[in-house]
């Protein structure tokens, strides 16, 4: 099955996708997480979207898909997550050529929604794991203060979850992305999920979609 997890960022869709991967044997691919591991890397790649990425705005269409087709490649079964991508209507386009190419379609999109002030307070106290990218936040705060429950490494502060460019990425996110929602609606796929709610609401929800989805 082939879902992606749609909605403004912060609302919690690497930890849903993380749920997904552990609850019901999905490959989480989040396009973010690719992106900043090509950063880290340092390769030319890396450093041409480095400052595009900290400032809070969209890697081009292009980058992002052939990460993400890589990605795809490299899974061996067919459960899969896609977080953050696509981003655009360009993306989606993309994404639809892509899965046809291999014979598969999407078979779900989940919309995880939260307002904008909630955003705003939930990813300025997110912090994350440098190695293993484990997200923590008001949620899921660490066993020990400010250091990661897997890897015991010190969390950091992603440079695009400093609140102005928090702001930038929601307006983004309402002029680029928002508009999938009516397109994914229109394909009938489409669930929405109240992302303000405590998580086991919110992973019962998800489970209950996911199974209805397989029948
Ligand atoms: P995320 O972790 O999904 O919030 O992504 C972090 C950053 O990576 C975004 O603010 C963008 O700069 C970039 N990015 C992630 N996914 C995409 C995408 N599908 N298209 C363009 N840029 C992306």
């Amino acid at each position: 099955m082939i879902t992606v997890m749609l909605g403004p960022p912060g609302t919690g869709k690497g930890t849903i996708s993380q749920y997904l991967k552990e609850k019901h044997n999905f490959n989480h691919i989040s396009s973010g997480d690719l992106i900043r591991a090509e950063i880290k890397s340092g390769s030319d790649l890396g450093n041409e979207i480095k400052q595009i990425v900290s400032e809070g705005k969209l890697v081009n269409d292009d980058i992002v898909l052939k990460l993400v087709q890589n990605a795809v490649s490299g899974v061996d079964n067919s459960n899969i997550v896609l977080d953050g991508f696509p981003r655009t209507s360009e993306q989606a386009g993309m994404l639809d050529n892509v899965l046809l190419e291999i014979n598969k379609k999407l078979d779900l999109v989940i919309d995880l929604e939260s307002e904008n002030n909630v955003i705003i307070k939930r990813l300025t106290m997110r912090r994350t794991c440098p190695e293993c990218n484990k997200i923590y936040g008001i949620d899921v705060p660490p066993k020990e203060d400010n250091k990661c429950d897997l890897c015991g490494v010190d969390l950091i502060q992603r440079a695009d979850d400093k609140e102005e460019v928090v702001r930038d990425r929601l307006n983004t996110y309402r002029e680029l992305t928002a508009p999938l929602i009516k397109y994914y609606e229109g394909k009938g796929i489409l669930k929405v999920v109240d992302g303000n709610r405590p998580l086991e609401q919110i992973y019962k929800d998800v489970s209950e979609i996911i199974e209805n989805s397989c029948i």
